[in-house]
């Protein structure tokens, strides 16, 4: 799905919601490089849209890991998950 990792940042060329969006994930992992990273958290401070998004990819993140410690993630939970991340990612549009 994520097709566009190294090669020209998406915030450079249009709106920078695009750049949290396509890294919010690794920045939420932590492993996201410096600069992108300060990018993103200066953006999240002045875009409420980001930053709510922000807010529930880490709950939806902690969920998932909760739910990686057992031994199987519930169907039910996988769905709402894809669900959740499309509806997210067509917000995000701008
Ligand atoms: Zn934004």
């Amino acid at each position: 799905m994520n097709a566009e990792t190294g090669g020209t940042p998406a915030g450079e060329t249009g709106c920078p919601c695009s750049e949290a969006d396509a890294h919010m994930w690794v920045f939420l992992d932590g492993e996201l490089d410096q600069e992108h990273c300060s990018r993103i958290r200066a953006h999240i401070e002045q875009c409420a849209k980001c930053a709510e998004r922000m807010r529930n990819d880490s709950r939806l993140k902690e969920m998932v890991a909760r739910a990686c410690r057992c031994e199987q993630a519930p169907p039910a939970l996988r769905v709402w998950v894809e669900q959740q991340v499309a509806v997210w990612r067509f917000d995000a549009q701008c």
